[in-house]
């Protein structure tokens, strides 16, 4: 039977690396989470996994995970224009010519930054016309409100001089 020992530091470990499958103690290992990409659609194979040993995480994973953290960055500095509230402001923004829709967010901030990340992903500084609905859905006893929304990536005119 295989030793059930961090392939690192010798110690004990059930847990193994979701690519190369070594087994990999807490300590040693890179611990993102499986949801951690979760506004990256669709989700390369290798980034689902969300424990990696040290040298895959360092070839396979840490180039996505620095873009998508940069993207996210910036997508969590975007200001968001509401289509009922903001139509003035946006009028001399420049619109991309295609609507980014989400479906199906249990998180209402969730749903709204996920198309900012996508905004942000194709270079746009801010999202116009946001509209949002929701929906309940039954689990069981529970009652979920399930968020969805459609936006306008769009780029601010900085240079008014
Ligand atoms: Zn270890
Ligand atoms: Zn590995």
């Amino acid at each position: 039977m295989e030793k059930q020992t961090c392939s690192i530091c010798g110690k004990k470990s059930k847990k193994h690396c979701g690519l190369c499958k070594a087994f990999t103690c807490k300590k040693c290992a890179h611990d993102i989470g499986k949801e951690f990409f979760s506004f990256w659609d669709p989700i390369p194979e290798d980034l689902t996994h969300g424990y990696y040993c040290n040298t895959c995480f360092v070839n396979k994973v840490s180039p996505d995970y620095n873009t998508y953290c940069e993207i996210l960055n910036r997508a969590k500095e975007m200001d968001v224009y509401f289509k009922k509230k903001h139509s003035k402001e946006v009028r001399l923004f420049k619109k991309a010519s295609s609507i980014i829709t989400v479906t199906d967010w249990p998180d209402y901030d969730d749903m709204i930054l996920h198309m900012a990340f996508l905004a942000a992903k194709d270079n746009y500084n801010t999202i116009i016309n946001v509209e949002t609905s929701s929906r309940k859905i039954h689990d069981g006893s529970y009652k979920i409100i399930l968020w969805s929304g459609t936006a306008i990536p769009a780029n601010k005119n900085i240079s008014f001089l």
